[in-house]
């Protein structure tokens, strides 16, 4: 099989990886004669930052050719059974026109199922609904011996908990059964406000999200003088409406193709914050906003990605436990010493952990910052910061990661080493593997 180049979304990241694209459950099966010393890892959409979809040497699955949107029908108890490369644009889409919606949605449309239940992924109302797996029904997975094992909280319930937060590293999932919520109307209401420092936007933000079930918070990192001033939004669904159901994203702009060039520097960096920030009027802004712009308004610049040219970015996500706020304080005050450019930056407050044995969130603050990848090492700047957060029982975020160093993950990942020991029971001849598995020696 012809080797072909899969890359990140961050597109810092590529792999020269055979691809398998089953057409038929059959066919999946036949998967594994195909692998050899390097393995194969599921893929979805691809659009984690980082190296866990990318299998350099080895093979790459993809489940799009089982996607079928017609069979995304929401029984009478709001359950839904779905391929595990639909994506959410496609299922909010169906859920929505049905009268329900997804309880945990990350921040793009373009992210699969399998994808979110493999990185446990959150939204911007963890702190109320905690992460994917609260929705979790049952999954179909896939395992290195060939066999589809049905697993759940009660039934294979090892194999359900390493696989929810387990970056494809213990199969593939094939099918899951989600709980979705009631869905009343195609807008959220959405309230915004801006604070001109970090300190009173960090007060403001903690009442804010206790009182609306979603909340994130933009910063400003570029500016010197006020690190950390931003605007914070908030949205509560609205409970009373007869309209239609649709699913409607307002219209988006395209950024052509990967630019040779990154258009990402200080001067543009510092000129979109501080036009974000000042274009935000003062007081408190309300309005009725389609629930798509308000859950994804990155995609309203489709491929923005490629703002990076082709060195791309990474980001680093982290999170911080509820107890040490100095911590948090002191990463935005000093991230503005370090040599790297912190081009977009987001706050959310997270709420109850999951069982699963690599959950990222925990009950704190997670910030996501975006940087360019100026060169092979930038990433080590932040290797303080990590050791720091370790420390202080924080994390960062595996399923966007492409660099932490390996030793700090016992301490941020308490339960590693029990992960390791079930994935190590489901696939001991390492058939799922990935880039990230043998950068940080999972498997
Ligand atoms: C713009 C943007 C915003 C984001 N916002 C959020 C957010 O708010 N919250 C959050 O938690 N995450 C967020 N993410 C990260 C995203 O949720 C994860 O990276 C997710 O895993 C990507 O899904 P994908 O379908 O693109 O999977 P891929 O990138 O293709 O794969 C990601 C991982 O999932 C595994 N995987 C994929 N499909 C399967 C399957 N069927 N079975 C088993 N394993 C599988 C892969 O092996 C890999 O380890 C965001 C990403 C982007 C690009």
């Amino acid at each position: 099989m012809d080797k072909e180049t899969f890359t990140s979304w961050s597109r810092a990241y590529a792999s020269r990886s055979w691809r398998f694209e089953p057409v038929s459950q059959k066919d999946v099966l036949t998967l594994f004669e195909a692998c050899d010393e390097y393995g194969v890892i599921p893929r979805g959409l691809g659009n984690s930052y980082g190296d866990q979809a990318l299998n350099t040497g080895g093979g790459i699955v993809s489940l799009q050719s089982f996607v079928n949107e017609k069979e995304l029908v929401v029984s009478d108890q709001g359950c839904i059974s779905v391929t595990g490369g639909t994506s959410y644009e496609m299922l909010l889409s169906a859920c929505i026109r049905q009268g329900w919606i997804v309880p945990v949605v990350p921040g793009s449309k373009s992210i699969t199922i399998g994808g979110a239940i493999a990185a446990d992924a959150h939204g911007k109302n963890h702190f109320h609904q905690s992460s994917i797996s609260s929705c979790l029904i049952e999954m179909d997975v896939l395992i290195a011996n060939g066999k589809v094992v049905k697993c759940s909280r009660s039934h294979e319930s090892e194999l359900f908990w390493a696989t929810v937060g387990g970056l494809g590293l213990t199969g593939l999932i094939l099918r899951a059964s989600i709980q979705l919520g009631k869905n009343y109307s195609n807008n959220f209401n959405v309230q915004s406000g801006k604070y001109s420092n970090f300190e009173q936007l960090f007060e403001q933000f903690k009442e804010t999200t206790v009182n609306h079930p979603y909340s994130v918070a933009w910063l400003d990192l570029v500016s010197k003088k006020n690190a950390g001033r931003g605007v914070i939004q908030s949205a509560s669904p609205i409970l009373e409406s007869s309209e239609t159901f649709s699913y409607k994203a307002s219209k988006h702009i395209t950024i052509p193709k990967v630019l040779p060039f990154n258009v990402v520097n200080k001067v543009n960096g510092g000129v979109y914050n501080a036009i974000r920030f000042n274009s935000h009027p003062s007081g408190i802004k309300r309005r009725q906003v389609p629930i798509p712009d308000f859950l994804h308004p990155l995609d309203r610049v489709k491929n923005w990605n490629n703002l990076y040219g082709k060195k791309g970015f990474f980001q680093w996500q982290i999170v911080v436990p509820e107890t040490e706020e100095l911590l948090l304080n002191e990463i935005i005050k000093r991230l503005n010493n370090l040599p790297l450019l912190p081009t977009l930056a987001v706050l959310k407050r997270l709420g109850s952990e999951s069982d699963s044995y690599l959950s990222f969130c925990k009950p704190g603050w997670t910030l996501a910052i975006d940087f360019p990848f100026t060169n092979i090492s930038c990433r080590n700047q932040l290797n303080d910061f990590d050791r720091e957060l370790a420390k202080a029982g924080g994390r960062i975020y595996l399923a966007k990661d492409g660099g932490v160093n390996p030793e700090f993950l016992n301490e941020m990942y308490p339960r590693l080493r029990e992960w390791k020991q079930i994935r190590k029971k489901f696939d001991p001849d390492n058939v799922w593997q990935s880039d990230l598995s043998r950068r940080l020696h999972l498997a």
